[in-house]
């Protein structure tokens, strides 16, 4: 792929791959003028980089944890360096604010490699279990592999986090990689592919396959062990569907329609300003951004009178104009909240602040805040991932609860109290990959937190822990210092054997430590004269 702007940097792998033969113009979120042509990689272009990342595979592997420590952390001084221009970058490809490119996309994967490179060595390492006494005189360990060849899907929301995060966490157990990130951020596209040959990773390491959703499709029919896949419920089911036939590990980060609860004791100016900000952040356009406002009847009308004034006094335009809200990224995705809007009005919602596109060139769409919205409205029932607040009043947080559970999605949510422990209670009670008390979006920065869905938000985790080994094959070993012949539960059977065997059995379901190993020495004792008939 090469755009008639921004060439990335000349590699013999992208060389090597066949002539594509189809091609998309890219149009700026903020001017709508053209930001350039874009070649789609075909099939066999796919599966030649998929060839590579293998051949890479070995090598790679076995350079072992610290060997691909130092290579990865080359990214500091790359991050460093270009941490203005790579901002301004992403901002030109999606509108977004350049402090938002800044925090939200380059600090944030240096934040995760951080955290890898920290706790991987514990995370990854060889570690002993404890062994049940039926076992006796065993060790037992737990360790992990990488999978081999990981293809990345990515969205155009985050383009270059949600592409680059789950490759570090990949990368750093092992694997390579093949990235296909999202047709509609094709510049940012090519900045994550500049930014792993800035790295220096050795050829094939890391491979990355521009193109649309036909290069998606390509790369789950290829010869990959593993998918991780971040975007909508609808390709996810066919990402997943298409890694049923190989069959490999999948996972899927998916949408959301995000609950805030806004309990009757909550600070109410804090909790205006953080729907305010966790709804409109990248122009409401984040899987986690808050979708679903309920407030307490008692304090409903105050709080919609502070969210207004807070969204009333937000500036929008480009990235170049340091506005607080920039454009939206994809015009599909206005449409949909268009459609929304429309229905929301119809069903008798009441459009409080903005509600119709501006007159200006490029996707904007206003900053707009909604109540009186129920249910059986679209704007509830589906993702809307646009500027839009929605506020639900509801009688108490036992019905927010309820609301924000019964919903398909369940990504994050939040609850809004002075209260600390019954916040902890509320949240506990949210169906939902993570949550938050008096504070939002922040926890999927956090790196140590896992990050992932439950219902139609998705499968698996990343992030902390469970992202590490989330590329990793999970091996238990057990070791024996072989010295005796034979096991005493081993062939041969017989009368007496089985006599023991039930006293182990019961000693141990009894939970008898006497009775365990009384007859756990009776069978040793015995094994040698079964032995001997054997
Ligand atoms: P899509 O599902 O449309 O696309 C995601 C990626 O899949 C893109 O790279 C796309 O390519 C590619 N793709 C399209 N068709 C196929 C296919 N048949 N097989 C394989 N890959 C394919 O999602 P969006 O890009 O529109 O992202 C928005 C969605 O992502 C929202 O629903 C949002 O909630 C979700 N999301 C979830 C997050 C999470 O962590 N849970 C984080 C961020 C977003 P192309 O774009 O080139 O068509």
């Amino acid at each position: 792929m090469s755009p008639t702007s921004t060439p990335p940097v000349a590699s013999e792998s992208s060389s090597a791959q066949p002539a594509p033969t189809r091609a998309f113009e890219k149009l700026s979120p903020v001017t709508g003028e053209s930001q350039g042509t874009f070649t789609i990689t075909d099939e066999a272009g796919v599966d030649a980089a998929v060839r590579r990342a293998r051949a890479a595979f070995p090598a790679w592997r076995d350079l072992g944890l610290q060997g691909r420590i130092e290579v990865l952390n080359r990214l500091q001084p790359v991050l460093l360096e270009h941490c203005e221009s790579f901002a301004r970058r992403i901002s030109e490809d999606t509108g977004k604010p350049l402090q938002e490119s800044i925090i939200t996309e380059l600090l944030a994967i240096w934040l995760y490699h951080d955290y890898n490179r920290k706790h991987a060595a514990r995370v990854l390492g060889r570690r002993k279990v404890k062994t049940p006494i039926v076992f006796a005189g065993k060790q037992s360990y737990i360790e992990y592999f990488p999978r081999g060849v990981v293809g990345v899907i990515s969205p155009w929301n985050y383009p270059l986090q949600l592409a680059v995060a789950p490759m570090l966490a990949a990368l750093i157990g092992g694997n390579t990689v093949v990235l296909k990130p999202s047709e509609v951020t094709p510049l940012t596209g090519l900045l994550a592919e500049e930014l792993f040959k800035r790295v220096g990773l050795p050829e094939g390491v890391v491979e990355v396959v521009h193109g649309d959703g036909s290069t998606g499709a390509a790369l789950t029919r290829s010869d990959i062990d593993m998918v991780f896949f971040t975007g909508s419920v609808a390709t996810g089911r066919k990402v997943m569907a298409a890694a049923a036939e190989r069959p490999i590990p999948c996972e899927l980060e998916l949408g959301g329609k995000d609950a805030f609860i806004v309990c009757a004791d909550a600070n109410l100016e804090r909790a205006a300003r953080a729907a305010v900000w966790g709804g409109l952040v990248n122009c409401g356009q984040t899987c986690i951004s808050v979708e679903r406002i309920f407030v307490v009847d008692s304090v409903h009308d105050r709080f919609v009178q502070l969210v207004r004034e807070v969204v009333e006094s937000l500036r929008q335009g480009g990235p170049e104009e340091f506005a607080d809200v920039g454009p939206m990224i994809f015009a599909r995705q206005l449409s949909t909240v268009e459609r929304h809007i429309a229905d929301a009005k119809e069903r008798g919602a009441e459009i409080l602040t903005g509600g119709a596109r501006l007159e200006r060139p490029g996707h904007f769409f206003p900053p707009t805040l909604l109540s009186g919205v129920t249910p059986d409205m679209a704007i509830y029932r589906e993702e809307t991932f646009g500027p839009v607040l929605p506020v639900i009043r509801v009688t108490d947080e036992n019905e927010a609860i309820r609301l924000a559970n019964e919903h398909q999605y369940g990504l994050n949510g939040s609850v809004w109290t002075r209260d600390i422990q019954k916040g902890l209670r509320l949240a506990s009670r949210l169906e939902c990959g993570q949550a938050s008390v008096n504070d939002v979006i922040n926890t999927t920065g956090h790196p140590g937190l896992p990050f992932g869905g439950v219902k139609s938000s998705g499968i698996g985790r990343y992030h902390g822990e469970d992202g590490l080994r989330a590329f990793m094959h999970t091996k238990g070993i057990m070791v024996d210092r072989g010295l005796l012949s034979n096991e005493p539960t081993w062939f041969p059977y017989g009368e007496a054997k089985l006599s023991s065997v039930v006293s182990l059995a019961k000693g141990v379901i009894g939970g008898s430590l006497p009775r365990t190993i009384g007859a756990f020495i009776k069978l040793l004792r015995g094994s040698g004269s079964d032995a001997k008939r054997s």
